[in-house]
Order: C-alpha cells, then structure tokens, then sequence
C-alpha cells in the first residue's frame, strides 16, 4: 500500500501515526543501519538498544524540558496500571489522595486508587455530565493530601484543562495519555506525568512515567517489582524485558516532533486545527459541541447532530468517504474527532468539507 492509499484516520486510540515514522520504521524492519537485524530481534541490553533508548528519552527531555529532577521510565500495561501504581507508590497507609472527577477515566483512576487508600474527590462536574472541567477556585484541597490526580484530556467527553490546577504542597499527578506532548507542560511543577504511548507518543505497548525523583523513592520495598517506580528507575527502564519496539518507534516520533519545531510549533497546529473543526460546528445549526467552551479538548472533538437520528448516517457516508473512526466513544455516543499530534491538516479540512455536504444533502 502506498502512503496515498491512506484515509484519514480519526480514532481516539491506537491513533494515526506521522508517515515518515512509518517510512522508516518500515525501511529498518529487515535491518537496522549498521546493525543488521531488525529492532524486533535484538536483545534489550545490546548496545544498538541502549542508544535507542537513550536517544528516545534525550530528545523527549530536550522537547518537554525535563530537567534532572525527574525520571523518564518506559512501563508497561498501559495507563489502566498507572491507575494502581499512582496510589501503590504513593498513598501510604492511612493517606488521603485528591481526585477531580472529569469523565470516566478519572472516574477509573479514583476507583482503582480506592483500593489502596482515601480517595478524596476535590472536584466532579459529573452531575453537568462532564462538559467541563472544574474552576481553580472550585477545586476542595485536603491539606496534606498524598497528591492531587487530574486527567488533563478527558478522552470520552472531548473536554481538556486549559491550564493545569495550582495544588501547593501536593504533588500533582497527571494522567496526560491523550494529550502527552500535544502543547508545552511545566514538568518542573508536576510530581508525576503518565499517559499510554497509543495517541500521540508512538504504538500501544509502552507506557511513558515522569516522575520526581523522590517520588519515585516512596513506595514500599514489600511492592512487586514491576509495580515499583524505584525498580524501574535503578534498572534505567530495564528491570525485564521492555517492549523494545514500542520505544523504538516512539524514538522515532520524538524526532519527527523536533522536525516539526517542538511542543510550541505542534501545539500552534493543534490549535489551528481544532479551531477549524469548533467554528464549523458552531458555525451551523445542523451540528452541536458536547464540551463547553472553555473546556474544549484540543485533540478529541465531539459533538452531536442536532438531528441524531442521523448520526449512524452520518458515520457511515463519512466512512465511505475515506473519513474513519468517526463514532464517538460507546458510553456517550454521537461524534467524535480525534485529531492528535500526527493527525493532518488536510483531514480536517476534508471533514469540514464532509459535514458540509452532509447538511446541504440531509439538513
Ligand atoms: N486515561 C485516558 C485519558 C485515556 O484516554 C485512556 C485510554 N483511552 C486511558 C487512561 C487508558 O489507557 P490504557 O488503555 O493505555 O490503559
């Protein structure tokens, strides 16, 4: 297949990947330069891997400005086990976490901490179905809370935190799996950043965890080893057997980022990409947004027909037209746009397009 034999590929996650990714990915599969085998059968501690993964998280320190406080761990199980490991490593007995409650995942997040501890949930904005993210001013602190959770990217509902919440002694901890490196992020005030690679960082199978370095010392000894963030950073990600091409690969998405300019240069595209699908959306009675404004999601636009009984039509005739994944998440319905890093302009403007047709042919 050729690489204009691609549609436009608009799922939440796995996600479109950036072509010259796939190019060389596809080029070095028989044979890494100066190596000879391919990145799928060389050992994890060879030498070749070593400057694989070394070069992926230089170029990720140097994009996020990760300084030297922080670990930058590659892990497994996705996100779903950062849900445990957060609280694992760092709820001791008898603590209090902060959650804000934003859509499901935080939802997933809060529960799965539940177990381990106090869950406190300093903010919801369940009971408004989650079209916004919560105020500064509504978040309710508990003082000297473990940390506070926040989902920067609500996936599902298409809302996104325009800045990140001030929480002061506590560590803030981030679940950033759908907007990771999608604009620049303040590392140096955060404890703990995680997100599955699978939108925006590379293919599923790896899982990115920066963490404070005192953080990652607070878990407890009597933890299994692969939940423990102080084993994966004394053995530099390499406790067992990583997944040796799910890092390569998000090698080489670190570099087509600093090829684009950065996390500044990315995020002026995002923001012009999402703008034009918001002002198509607003711009017609026909189409409605999900999320308020203000809590707009720069990478997962979801909206609704004002008619739904025309969304199935919808999705299908947009299928047909080579506009895929279209349908939004099954537990809220309606339509959803996910429009990450690597998503191109000319999809959007092909789907602003689209919708127009669609409402002079069925409005
Ligand atoms: N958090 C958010 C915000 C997500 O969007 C997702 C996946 N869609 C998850 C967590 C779960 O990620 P994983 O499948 O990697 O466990």
């Amino acid at each position: 297949m050729s690489s204009t034999d691609r549609i436009f590929n608009f799922s939440a996650g796995p996600a479109v990947l950036p072509e010259p990714v796939l190019a060389e990915a596809k080029q070095d599969l028989m044979s890494l330069p100066d190596v000879g085998m391919s990145v799928l059968e060389i050992s994890h501690r060879s030498k070749a891997f070593d400057q694989i993964l070394e070069q992926a998280e230089a170029d990720l320190r140097e994009l996020a400005g990760i300084g030297d406080d922080h670990h930058v761990l590659f892990l497994q199980g996705g996100a779903s086990q950062q849900f445990a490991m957060v609280p694992m490593n760092l709820l001791e007995a008898g603590g209090v976490a902060d959650y804000t409650l934003t859509g499901s995942w935080a939802k997933k997040a809060a529960a799965e901490a539940a177990k381990f501890g106090t869950v406190h949930v300093c903010a919801s904005t369940e009971s408004e179905s989650f079209t916004r993210v919560p105020a500064p001013d509504e978040l309710r602190l508990t003082p000297g809370a473990a940390y506070v959770h926040v989902t920067s990217n609500n996936t599902i509902c298409g809302t996104e935190w325009p800045v990140l919440p001030s929480t002061g002694e506590a560590p803030l901890v981030v679940d950033a799996s759908s907007d990771l490196l999608s604009r620049p992020i303040d590392v140096a005030a955060t404890g703990l950043i995680y997100g599955g690679a699978q939108k925006n960082l590379g293919p599923a199978g790896v899982t990115l965890v920066i963490i404070r370095k005192d953080l990652a010392e607070r878990g407890a000894e009597t933890l299994p080893a692969t939940l423990r963030y102080a084993v994966a950073a004394q053995h530099g990600s390499r406790y067992n057997t990583p997944p040796v091409f799910a890092i390569y690969l998000f090698g080489l998405v670190m570099r087509w980022l600093k090829d684009q300019g950065g996390l500044a240069a990315i995020e002026t595209v995002n923001r012009r990409k999402a703008a034009r699908l918001y002002d198509a959306i607003d711009g017609s009675a026909f189409y409605r947004g999900t999320a308020q404004p203000g809590s707009r999601s720069m990478m997962n636009v979801t909206f609704r027909l004002r008619d739904e009984g025309l969304e199935a039509r919808f999705v299908q005739e947009a299928s047909a037209a080579g506009l895929s994944g279209l349908k939004g998440h099954r537990s809220v319905g309606g339509q959803r746009a996910s429009i990450y890093n690597a998503f191109p302009e000319a999809g959007v403007a092909a789907l602003v397009d689209f919708m127009g047709e669609f409402e002079r042919t069925h409005g």
